[in-house]
């Protein structure tokens, strides 16, 4: 039987991955970051030689881009072959490169097969899934579609104290700059139909994951 999905997407900052994952433990579902395998393959582009930006145009990524990752929200891990990305998909250099490769029509195309197929081979109660198009491209038939935003000075305070080593232009650049770039391949500022909008700017966290919970409960009742 196939997952029950609670779609979540979302700018930087919005609280997005960590609200989705701790709504994930409470109901003992799996949590899915696709934003993941978008940073493993910029991550690839910037450290290994046969991955250019370029190459991506024409490679079948389905064969070259071994990817896997952790949906147990409290053993997250991200590899590419055997080797463990999960710390070097943070870096400064992934986020501030990853929305280049997320440009590129084909690499959307394959991101969207692989997460379908993570989901399908999954064979859990449910999944959280997060992330920019999961509610109206990847999984628009999600039994619960959220979107989860913040205001901009929320967003850059938030992602600023996560990165407590990050000057003030990187986290612009890591979110601003970002979701700028970002919202011109997909829009995830404004719901979809159908699409229940979470502002969690007055919010604290426990007080969005309790938001979101709620939304889940009445969805799923
Ligand atoms: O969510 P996270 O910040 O890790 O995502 C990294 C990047 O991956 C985003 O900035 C965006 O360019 C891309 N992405 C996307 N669609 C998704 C998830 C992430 O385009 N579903």
């Amino acid at each position: 039987m196939s997952p029950i999905i609670v779609a979540i997407d979302g700018p930087a900052g919005s609280g997005k991955s960590s609200v989705s994952k701790q709504v994930a433990r409470e109901l003992k579902f799996g949590y899915l970051d696709t934003g993941a395998a978008y940073r493993a393959l910029a991550w690839a582009c910037l450290n290994l030689p046969d991955f250019t930006v370029a190459s991506l145009e024409a490679r079948d990524l389905a064969k070259d881009f071994n990817y896997s990752i952790s949906t147990d929200p409290d053993d997250f891990w991200v590899k590419l072959d055997s080797r463990d990305l999960t710390q070097a998909i943070r870096e400064t250099s992934v986020a501030e490169f990853v929305s280049q490769v997320a440009g590129i029509p084909r690499v959307r195309d394959f991101m969207k097969d692989l997460t379908r197929s993570i989901i399908s081979q999954s064979d859990l109660a449910g999944l959280v899934v997060e992330g920019r198009d999961i509610t109206t491209v990847v999984v628009p038939s999600a039994q619960i579609r959220i979107l989860l935003t913040a205001s901009e000075s929320v967003r850059l305070e938030r992602r600023t104290a996560e990165l407590p080593k990050g000057s003030v232009s990187s986290v612009r650049r890591q979110v601003i700059d970002r979701d700028a770039s970002d919202s011109k391949v997909v829009d995830f500022m404004t719901p979809a139909a159908g699409v229940q909008l979470v502002d969690t700017s007055d919010l604290n966290f426990n007080q969005s994951v309790s938001a979101v919970l709620t939304l889940i409960e009445k969805g799923l009742s």
